[in-house]
C-alpha cells in the first residue's frame, strides 16, 4: 500500500499560535515567540497519520485577513492559490475569537476543505469564556477542535479531523451580501464556473473586493480574463452608486456581520473579570510609567547577564589555593587560555604561532563572551515569550512616530538588536511586514545601525577595558547611542532619499504568557551554539587568513642586531603584508585614534563583526614576544587587560571604536540579504557607502572633539 499523503497549509492571526501547533505536530525544533518575522518565512515539516497516512504541514506567516494589503496576505494567499493545499489548518485564538474569524471566513471561502483548531482554549476557559465547538462547526460547516498547543492538548483529535476532512469542503455560502452585491457576485461566479474554475465563489467575491487591484493575477489561469475585468469594473460602478459605499466594503460589513452574529451563538461571556493582561497593560503602556519600565528592562538585563556570566561566583571551582567559586566567564577563559594552550606547540616556528595566535588566541578571543552571549539571549526569550516586547514596541512607538519611522519598523529593529544581541539579516527580513516600499527600504537601512550579537562582544571588550566600573551603565549608553542614530538616519533618509507618506498602524497587544522554561533555554542554547558554530567556522577561516597576512613575509632579524625580542615581534607584525595594509590607512584612521591593527580588525568585520575581536586577540598576540618562558607566565594575559595596559589605549580611543562598530557597513550577509529584500544592489550598495561614511564622521568628530577638551590622555 503507498502511503497517501496530505499536504496541510496552517494559517491564522499572527501570535494565535500557528508555530506553537506546528511545533507540537511535527516536533520540529523551533523558537516560540511574538516577533511577527519568524513566521514570514515558509516553514514544514510532517507528522505521522493514525491509519499510515503522512501529514506535511506548511507554517504560513500570519495574517488577519487574504486582502493583499502585506507582504505576509500575499505570500499566504498565494501559497493557498497556486499550491493548493489539501487542508487548510486555521489556527485560532479562542480569546480573540471575533478577530480571528474573519479570517476563518475567508479561508473557508476559498473552497478548500477547513479545519479549525480553537487553540488558547485554556486561557479562554480560564476567563470563563464558554465557546461552544459544535454550533461553531455547524455554522461554518468545518470541524471546530479545542486545543492547547503549549501543553500538547487536543493534537490527535486535530490530526484525526484533518484525516477525516480533507475531501469535505464546507457546504456553505453563509455570507449574505446582501441585495446590492449578490446578483453581480451570482453572474459571476456562473461565468467562472463554466469556464471550469474550481473557486469561482471566492473569485468572483475576491474580484469585486479588490477595487480592481491585483484581478490581472486572479484572473491568470482564466481565458476570458478581460471580458470579466470590464464586467468587474462595471459591476463595481453600479453597487457603489446603489449602496453609497465601495464594494470592498460592503464585503468587508457582511463577513463582520456574519462574525458577530456566530458570536452571539456559539459563545457565552463569563464574568467579564478584568484580566491580569488589562491590569499589567495599564501600568507597563502608560506613557510615563511605559517608558521608565522599558529603560528598567534594557537595564536589568545588561545588569543580570554581567552578574550572571561574570559577576557573581557560582560555579565549583578548584584554585591555586584549593576551593574557590568561579563564574562561566572564568570557566571559559580557564578552557580557552590555560587549558588549550598548555597543550600547544611551543618555539617560534610558523607552526606555533599558527595554532597560538592564529586558532587559539582568535577563537579563544571570542569564546569568552559565550556565557555572556548565553545569558543574554536567556533573558530576552524571557521578555519576548512573556508578550512583553509587544509593549516595549509599543511604548517605543510612540517615541519613534515622530522619527518618520513607526508602528512594524519597530519589531524589525529589535529583531536586529535593539534591545541588545539580535541579528539584522532576521531584521532586515522581518521588514517585509511593512505595506510600504518606502517604510521598508528605510527600516531596511537603519536597521544595521541596532547592536548585533557580533558587535556586542567588541563592546564589552573595550567597556570592560577602559570603563571598567560602569558597564551595566555604558551598555545601556550604547543602546541609546545605536537608535538615536537609527532615529535620525531615518529622519533624513525619509526627508530626502525614500520620501513618501506614513501609513497609519495600530499596534497588536497579544496577552501574557507564563514562559516556558525549557524553550527559552533551548533558545538560548540555539543562539550560543550558533555563535560558537561561526567562531570556529567562518570566523576562524577569515582569522587564519589575517593570520597569514600577519606572519608573511617573514623579518629579516639580523638586520636589526640590537632589537630586543620584545620589538623584533613588533617589527615583524609591522613589516608583513597585514601590517603594511593597516599602516597605510593610518594616516586617515589615526584621525580617530585608530591604529594599524585596528584597521586590520574592521577590515576583517566586513565578512562578520565577531572577526573584530578575533583578529584583535591575533594581531596582540603576536605582537608579543614569542611564549617561550611559558612556566613563568601560566597565565596568558586577556585581551581586554593587554588594552588597558596598552600606553596608545585610552577610554576616549575605545569610545570612538565603539561609535565606529556600531555605524560602519553591514556585514557580507547582511548586505546581501538588503539586495534580496530591495531587490537592488543599488540600495545594498547604497548601505554600505553612507554607514561607512557616517561611521567615520562620527568617529573622527568625536575623537578630535575629545582631544580638544584633553581627554585621551
Ligand atoms: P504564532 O504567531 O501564531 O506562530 O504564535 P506562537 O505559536 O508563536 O504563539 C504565541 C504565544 O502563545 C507563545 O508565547 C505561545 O507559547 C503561546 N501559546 C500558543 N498556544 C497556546 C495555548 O494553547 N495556550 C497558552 N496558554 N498559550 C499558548
Ligand atoms: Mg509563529
Amino acid at each position: 500500500m503507498t502511503k497517501t499523503t496530505i499536504s496541510v497549509a496552517v494559517a491564522g492571526n499572527p501570535n494565535a499560535g500557528k508555530t506553537s501547533v506546528f511545533n507540537a505536530l511535527t516536533g520540529m525544533k523551533q523558537n516560540v515567540g511574538n516577533y511577527p518575522g519568524v513566521t514570514v518565512e515558509k516553514k514544514t515539516g510532517t507528522a505521522e497519520g493514525s491509519n499510515g497516512t503522512q501529514l506535511h504541514f506548511i507554517d504560513l506567516p500570519g495574517t488577519y485577513s487574504l486582502t493583499a494589503y502585506s507582504q505576509e496576505e500575499v505570500v499566504a494567499r498565494n501559497f493557498i492559490l497556486q499550491d493548493k493545499p489539501d487542508v487548510l489548518l486555521n489556527i485560532v485564538d479562542a480569546t480573540n475569537l471575533e478577530r480571528n474569524l474573519y479570517l476563518t471566513v475567508q479561508l473557508i471561502e476559498m473552497q478548500i476543505p477547513v479545519v479549525v483548531a480553537l487553540n488558547m482554549h485554556d486561557i479562554a476557559v480560564q476567563r470563563g469564556l464558554h465557546i461552544d465547538c459544535d454550533i461553531l462547526g455547524r455554522f461554518l460547516g468545518v470541524p471546530v477542535i479545542p486545543t492547547v498547543a503549549t501543553k500538547n492538548e487536543g493534537l490527535l483529535p486535530l490530526i484525526k479531523a484533518i484525516e477525516s476532512h480533507r475531501h469535505n469542503t464546507s457546504a456553505l455560502d453563509f455570507i449574505n451580501y446582501g441585495t446590492a452585491l449578490t446578483p453581480h457576485i451570482d453572474q459571476l461566479q456562473t461565468a467562472l464556473t463554466e469556464e471550469g474554475q474550481s473557486n469561482a465563489r471566492y473569485l468572483s467575491v475576491k474580484l469585486l473586493e479588490s477595487d480592481g487591484h491585483e484581478q490581472e493575477e486572479l484572473l491568470r489561469g482564466s481565458s476570458q480574463a478581460s471580458t470579466h475585468t470590464q464586467f468587474v469594473t462595471d459591476a463595481t460602478q453600479i453597487i457603489e452608486k446603489d449602496a453609497g459605499v465601495s464594494a470592498s466594503t460592503l464585503i468587508a460589513e457582511a463577513r463582520y456581520g456574519f462574525v458577530a452574529g456566530l458570536m452571539k451563538e456559539a459563545v457565552k461571556e463569563g464574568s467579564t473579570k478584568t484580566t491580569y493582561t488589562d491590569a499589567i497593560d495599564k501600568i507597563v503602556c502608560n506613557r510615563i510609567l511605559g517608558t521608565g519600565f522599558v529603560a528598567l528592562c534594557i537595564y536589568a538585563i545588561f545588569y543580570l547577564t554581567f552578574q550572571l556570566s561574570d559577576g557573581w561566583e557560582f560555579i565549583p571551582w578548584s584554585g591555586e589555593d584549593g576551593f574557590t567559586w568561579t563564574t562561566p566567564v572564568g570557566v571559559f577563559a580557564w578552557i580557552f587560555e590555560e587549558l588549550l594552550p598548555s597543550f600547544a606547540p611551543k618555539g617560534d616556528g610558523a607552526f606555533a604561532s599558527f595554532i597560538n595566535d592564529g586558532v587559539i588566541a582568535g577563537v579563544g578571543g571570542l569564546m569568552g563572551f559565550v556565557p555572556i552571549i548565553f545569558f543574554l539571549f536567556l533573558l530576552l526569550g524571557l521578555i519576548e515569550s512573556s508578550g512583553y516586547i509587544a509593549r516595549i514596541a509599543f511604548v517605543l512607538d510612540r517615541i519613534l512616530k515622530t522619527f518618520g519611522l513607526q508602528g512594524k519598523s519597530i519589531m524589525p529593529l529589535i529583531i536586529s538588536g535593539g534591545i541588545a544581541g539580535g541579528c539584522a539579516v532576521p531584521g532586515v527580513m522581518a521588514t517585509r511586514t511593512l505595506r510600504e516600499e518606502k517604510d521598508r527600504i528605510t527600516t531596511m537601512l537603519v536597521a544595521p545601525f541596532m547592536n548585533c550579537g557580533a558587535k556586542i562582544p567588541v563592546f564589552i571588550l573595550l567597556i570592560a577595558a577602559f570603563f571598567p566600573q560602569d558597564q551595566t551603565l555604558m551598555m545601556g549608553i550604547v543602546t541609546i547611542i545605536s537608535w538615536s542614530f537609527a532615529m535620525l538616519a531615518a529622519l533624513v533618509l525619509r526627508k530626502c532619499v525614500v520620501k513618501g507618506e506614513q501609513t497609519p498602524f495600530v499596534m497588536e497587544l497579544p496577552p501574557y504568557h507564563v514562559p516556558r522554561i525549557t524553550s527559552i533555554f533551548r533558545y538560548a542554547f540555539q543562539k550560543s551554539g550558533s555563535y560558537m558554530k561561526k567562531a570556529f567556522g567562518l570566523v576562524l577561516v577569515v582569522n587564519i587568513v589575517l593570520w597569514a597576512l600577519m606572519y608573511f613575509p617573514r623579518l629579516d632579524t639580523d638586520a636589526y642586531p640590537d632589537a630586543s625580542e620584545e620589538e623584533l615581534a613588533g617589527l615583524q607584525i609591522q613589516e608583513s603584508i597585514a601590517g603594511n595594509i593597516g599602516s597605510s590607512l593610518e594616516p586617515v584612521s589615526q584621525l580617530a585614534g585608530f591604529d594599524w591593527r585596528d584597521n586590520i580588525a574592521l577590515l576583517g568585520g566586513f565578512a562578520a563583526k565577531e572577526v573584530i575581536v578575533s583578529a584583535m586577540s591575533t594581531a596582540y598576540s603576536m605582537g608579543e614576544a614569542d611564549p617561550g618562558d611559558i612556566e613563568e607566565q601560566t597565565t596568558k594575559q586577556p585581551l581586554s587587560q593587554k588594552l588597558a595596559n596598552d600606553p596608545n589605549w585610552n577610554p576616549l580611543r575605545a569610545f570612538a571604536m565603539i561609535l565606529f562598530v556600531m555605524l560602519y557597513a553591514p556585514c557580507f550577509v547582511t548586505i546581501a540579504v538588503i539586495k534580496k529584500e530591495s531587490g537592488s544592489w543599488g540600495w545594498a550598495g547604497f548601505s554600505i557607502a553612507y554607514t561607512t561614511t557616517l561611521a567615520s564622521i562620527v568617529s573622527v568628530l568625536v575623537y578630535q572633539i575629545g582631544l580638544a577638551f584633553g581627554l585621551g590622555l
